[in-house]
């Protein structure tokens, strides 16, 4: 089992499908079984579809920066709410 911050690592190459088959698997079971991840998964699919129109030329370019404080972002939130 890999741990959520390489699953984070992972998202912007899950997102465009060009992980290994293997690194996929193991990406796709780790959201199975973890609801903060498959939650941020959620929310950075609708921060690209948002971004996509507008921003498509620049994503590539410091995406990686934007994506990490975004997903620090949602885990503070996930964190603060009672389970
Ligand atoms: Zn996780």
């Amino acid at each position: 089992m890999i741990d959520c911050k390489h699953v984070w690592d992972r998202f912007s190459e899950f997102l465009d499908d060009t992980l290994s088959p293997e690194a996929r698997d193991l990406v796709q079971r780790h959201i199975e079984h973890c609801e903060i991840c498959s939650a941020i998964l959620d929310s950075t699919r609708n921060i690209l579809i948002l971004t996509a129109d507008e921003r498509v030329f620049e994503l590539p370019m410091g995406f990686g920066e934007r994506l990490h404080a975004r997903l620090e972002e949602e885990i503070s939130v996930l964190r603060r709410e009672p389970h």
